[in-house]
């Protein structure tokens, strides 16, 4: 399998819209190589084809990097279960102190989910 192909096979596992790690995409394309998967996981992020979200202790998941999407996360601290939340940028925007060049930014909301409680 040649490269490019490689890549494009691991960026439509995240055309649905999951937010995946680097192990769950290593566990639904196992015909690549971990080595060869998590190169183009870093390489894929570099370029913004990709985010990167920290929402899990410790471990890095990844999803597709929407040009204008500025969802975020709420992880449930009982079964970890992971709820996107619509953020307004711009409201993220006018709390920033003046002269700031906002670039990105990454919230990990944390809490009990409503089947837990
Ligand atoms: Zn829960």
């Amino acid at each position: 399998m040649k490269h490019s192909k490689k890549r494009q096979q691991i960026i439509s596992i995240f055309e649905k819209g999951d937010l995946l790690t680097a192990t769950e995409v290593c566990s639904l394309v196992p015909e690549i190589d971990r080595a060869t998967i998590y190169r183009n996981l870093a390489m894929l992020s570099a370029k913004g084809i990709l985010r990167e979200v920290n929402v899990k202790k410790g471990i890095t998941s990844y999803e597709l990097n929407k040009q204008g999407d500025y969802h975020q996360h709420f992880i449930c601290d009982d079964c970890e279960k992971i709820i996107p939340v619509e953020v307004d940028v711009e409201k993220i925007k006018s709390i920033l102190p003046q002269g700031i060049d906002f670039e990105d930014f990454e919230l990990n909301l944390k809490g009990i989910c409503p089947d837990c409680k």
